[in-house]
């Protein structure tokens, strides 16, 4: 636990709460100040392609989404989560949340998955469960960034599978994907063949930034 949580009703009297973003003093821990919200981009459509995003993938989602990742600011976890759980259409029969994995190197570099973390802070607010551990990283892969689309899926292929401990747990059952940023979708197609060949029977991917086809690098 860090100092921060441990200890923030004392540090809010001694340093007033500031957006995670911009450092400007705001009311309340655990938001953004009013500018820092104003740019975040909402999509307007949301769900019908079984894809629920919370934002657009923008300066300031993307912002959000580094610090997340590397500055360890877990409590925008809780943030990012009702933001996605806003936008979520309403999940009928159960359903179990799964994220999607990080190799175990990666995991131990960073100390943790922030996929797993929004699974658990998204399973407080929608009738879903977490199932953490659902899915492994079979072997590394190395960044997607600057590969096409059908090299993206080869360097995937076969990289990510269900755990043989929890594959009876899949068979049958609704499993709510989530993912910190879909790009291409190439992480999210292979994670959805290793959960149909175990026998899901719907799926439903909820992210908290999606970038736009157009903005693909
Ligand atoms: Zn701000």
């Amino acid at each position: 636990m860090s100092v921060t949580t441990a200890f923030a009703p004392l540090l809010d009297l001694v340093y007033p709460p500031r957006c995670p973003l911009c450092g400007e003093a705001i009311a309340a821990q655990k938001g953004l100040c009013l500018d820092c919200w104003s740019t975040l981009e909402i999509p307007s459509a949301s769900g019908e392609d079984g894809i629920t995003a919370a934002t657009l993938y923008n300066d300031t989602a993307r912002q959000l989404v580094l610090n997340f990742k590397h500055g360890r600011k877990i409590a925008l976890a809780g943030m990012m989560a009702r933001q996605i759980a806003g936008r979520l259409p309403d999940l009928e029969g159960e359903w179990l949340a799964i994220p999607v994995p990080l190799h175990r190197i990666r995991l131990w570099q960073r100390g943790f998955n922030q996929s797993a973390l929004l699974a658990t802070e998204l399973c407080k607010l929608v009738a879903a469960r977490p199932l953490v551990d659902g899915l492994v990283r079979t072997r590394r892969t190395p960044s997607l960034g600057g590969l096409g689309r059908e090299e993206r899926a080869r360097v995937l292929d076969g990289a990510i599978a269900v755990r043989e401990v929890h594959r009876s747990r899949i068979a049958g059952a609704n499993i709510l994907l989530v993912d910190d940023v879909l790009t291409s979708g190439a992480t999210t197609n292979a994670c959805r063949s290793a959960l149909d060949q175990a026998g899901a029977a719907r799926l439903h991917v909820a992210c908290f930034s999606r970038v736009p086809e157009g903005r693909l690098g």
